[in-house]
């Protein structure tokens, strides 16, 4: 990793043949500001970006492509990075067992379920409980559904027994108003890091609602799909860089031909499952109780536990 950010360091975009200030403005605002965006889109994406002809996108992609190191690691570098993942505890010993010790740095954790499952609940504890050793933590709420409530921060941090004021001061939160001003946050994340912000958790919630919301009836669904899949990959780049937790929400939607099991799927399809390292389905339980299940993890078993949201907490049921 620190070989190829070095790589990285020594080529920049204006350093690419054809790329002069105009153009790397051009790609810059169309969201290929490193040689790793531009190294893996598609001739077509960077003729439309940067309004260059083929052959030079071909050679910029190239040249991209020999700038970056795209080479391989060993087992043991795996194995270092693996050892510098972080947890965020959710305060629910249920939940932070289920996930082998809470959310984990370096990955994205979806949690997808019906309204009042708990899934934006769960992003205000992470937002509060990742300052809890760290007084210099920041959250990054990115809010589609104008569900952020700073009285359930405040809660939740006396809940964890930090101060309210100074948690909320740690607490950046952006409403995104259309699926586009959402990717556009999404990315402007890498600016807040490079301000000196010790960014460890990146919460969008919802991921999907926008995208659901706009693409009904227009344009195709494979439009949809494609924007979702460059966000999630932004988000997924953003922690693989930075070692941040990044945790979205999702919607289900009633699955009419399911006679069997959970009548429901979550929205997004393969996309937002592929790109989600750990997928939590949250249903309501008896009693007022929330059943949240972990359903796929490249490393745990699948599992199931009950827990509650109090005024103050997460707590075991
Ligand atoms: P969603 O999955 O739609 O994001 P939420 O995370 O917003 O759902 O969960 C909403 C539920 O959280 C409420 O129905 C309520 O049960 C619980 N809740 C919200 N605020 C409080 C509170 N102050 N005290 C206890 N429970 C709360
Ligand atoms: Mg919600």
């Amino acid at each position: 990793m620190a070989k190829s950010e070095k790589k990285e360091k020594e080529i920049n975009v204006m350093d690419l043949p054809g790329v002069g200030a105009a153009t790397a403005e051009k790609l810059a605002s169309a969201g290929f500001d490193d040689l790793l965006s531009i190294a893996v889109a598609s001739i077509g994406t960077l003729t439309d970006a940067a309004g260059v002809s083929e052959a030079v996108a071909r050679k910029i992609i190239q040249a991209a492509r020999d700038g970056l190191d795209m080479g391989f690691q060993s087992g043991t570098d795996m194995l270092n990075k693996r050892n510098k993942v972080i947890k965020i505890k959710s305060g629910s010993e249920n939940i932070d067992n289920m996930l082998s010790g809470g959310f984990e740095s370096g990955a994205i954790t979806e949690c997808f379920g019906q309204y009042g499952s708990g899934k934006t609940q769960i992003g205000h504890v992470l937002a509060v409980s990742c300052q809890k050793d760290d007084s210099e933590a920041i959250a990054v709420y990115i809010d589609t559904e104008n569900t952020f409530r700073p009285e359930r921060i405040t809660q939740f941090a006396e809940g964890f027994g930090l101060d309210p004021e100074k948690v909320l001061g740690n607490i950046k939160v952006a409403r995104a108003f259309n699926s586009d001003h959402q990717m556009l946050l999404a990315e402007k994340v890498e600016d807040l890091i490079k301000e000196g912000n010790k960014v460890k958790i990146v919460i969008v919630d919802s991921l999907t609602a926008h995208f659901r919301a706009e693409f009904v009836g227009r344009g195709t669904l494979a439009d949809r799909q494609q924007k979702l899949n460059k966000h999630m990959h932004v988000l997924a780049l953003l922690a693989d860089k930075h070692n941040l937790c990044v945790y979205v929400t999702n919607q289900v939607m009633a699955k009419p031909d399911a006679f069997f099991g959970d009548p429901t799927e979550a929205i997004g399809g393969h996309i937002v499952g592929h790109n989600s390292t750990f997928r939590i389905y949250l249903r309501r339980g008896k009693k007022n109780t929330r059943v949240a299940k972990l359903v796929d993890s490249p490393n745990l078993p699948d599992a199931e536990c009950i827990f509650n949201v109090t005024e103050n907490r997460l707590e075991d049921a």
